[in-house]
């Protein structure tokens, strides 16, 4: 990520959506570490902290809409490598207005 980045000053996606995803990423080339995993359905697991109101996962470091990293970057699970920043749909931008952090247009990092 570049210095440039807008998501290492927001990290609201991480604190707002159910992250879960197939059981077996644990045993994947990802790696998720199971101890920061809970079970959701027999074949699904969810970051701890985000299957709860008020989400939050627990490998989130920092405050968000301020300085954050995600801890396991390289073993994050397949919703956060998958989820679209800055995308058509919305959905990070909805994250950053549930924190009071303004829209961002398409891909602000390459602009
Ligand atoms: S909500 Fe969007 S800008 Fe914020 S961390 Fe997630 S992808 Fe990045
Ligand atoms: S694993 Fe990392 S990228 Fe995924 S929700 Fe948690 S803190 Fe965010």
């Amino acid at each position: 990520m570049s210095g440039g980045n807008p998501c290492l000053t927001c990290g609201a996606c991480c604190a707002f959506f159910r992250v879960s995803f197939y059981w077996g990423e644990i045993h994947s080339e990802f790696q998720v570490p199971e101890d920061l995993t809970e079970p959701v359905s027999p074949s699904r697991l969810a970051m701890r902290g985000t299957n709860q109101p008020g989400p939050r996962c627990v490998a989130l470091e920092g405050e968000v809409g301020d300085c954050v990293s995600c801890r396991i970057y390289p073993n994050r699970p397949s919703p956060c490598r998958e989820f679209e920043a800055f995308d058509a749909d919305g959905a990070c931008n909805r994250a950053r207005a549930a924190y009071g952090l303004p829209p961002l247009g398409n891909n602000p990092v390459a602009a």
